[in-house]
């Protein structure tokens, strides 16, 4: 069981940095990523019994979406399965030095202190960024890809990732925590995007 403490610059907006971590791009598929109103990204994800093939092949599929993306963290619920399972790569270098990119299953957060506005952006809210406030510091319990127990602790952008993916899980999106008129103003131009790109 490792322990991980990472500490990050901050004012860097969670999304839109590109890592290029080694991986076996050939055995992977970017998949398609689901964006807001989608009621899949609403629904509550069910938890991995065991991190088995299958989980591994959807975690490096996961990661080839996200890299794709220029994201750096995505959840399965984002790629329509409703399944606990994150992937999160903020490509920083003391991250690099670690246990990145992070595949984690079932992560649940053991613990929280204090609080760290950020702004924020999603995959599934494309061009959208807003502040949200996080907790500072998190303890994180989860699975990773070998099925192995997994315990870390994060601070600045990783923590920030890891509790926006791990709201994914709980069919939750940034944009809910904040006031009812700027989610519906977000929202908004979403529809009036998603209705533009479907005239052309
Ligand atoms: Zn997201």
């Amino acid at each position: 069981m490792g322990l991980l403490f990472v500490n990050m610059p901050k004012n860097r907006a969670c999304n839109g940095l590109v890592s290029l971590f080694p991986y076996d791009r050939n055995a992977m598929a970017i998949l398609p990523i689901l964006t807001a109103p989608d009621k899949r990204l609403k629904q509550k994800s069910l938890p991995v019994e065991k991190v088995d093939d299958t989980i591994r092949t959807l975690m490096d599929d996961m990661l080839e979406t996200m890299y794709a993306a220029n994201g750096i963290g995505l959840a399965a619920p984002q790629v329509g399965v409703l399944k606990q399972v994150i992937v999160v790569d903020i490509g920083d270098e003391q991250a690099k030095q670690m246990h990145t990119p992070l595949r984690l299953a079932n992560p649940k957060i053991v613990r929280m202190e204090g609080m760290l506005p950020w702004r924020e952006g999603c995959l599934s809210v494309p061009d959208q960024v807003a502040e949200v406030v996080r907790s500072a510091v998190i303890e994180i319990r989860a699975l990773d890809q070998y099925n192995q127990p997994l315990h870390l602790e994060a601070t600045e952008l990783l923590a920030v990732c890891l509790q926006h993916e791990i709201d994914h899980l709980h069919g939750t999106l940034f944009i809910d925590h904040l006031s009812a008129l700027k989610r519906s103003i977000i929202l908004q131009k979403l529809k009036k995007k998603a209705a533009e790109e479907k005239e052309k």
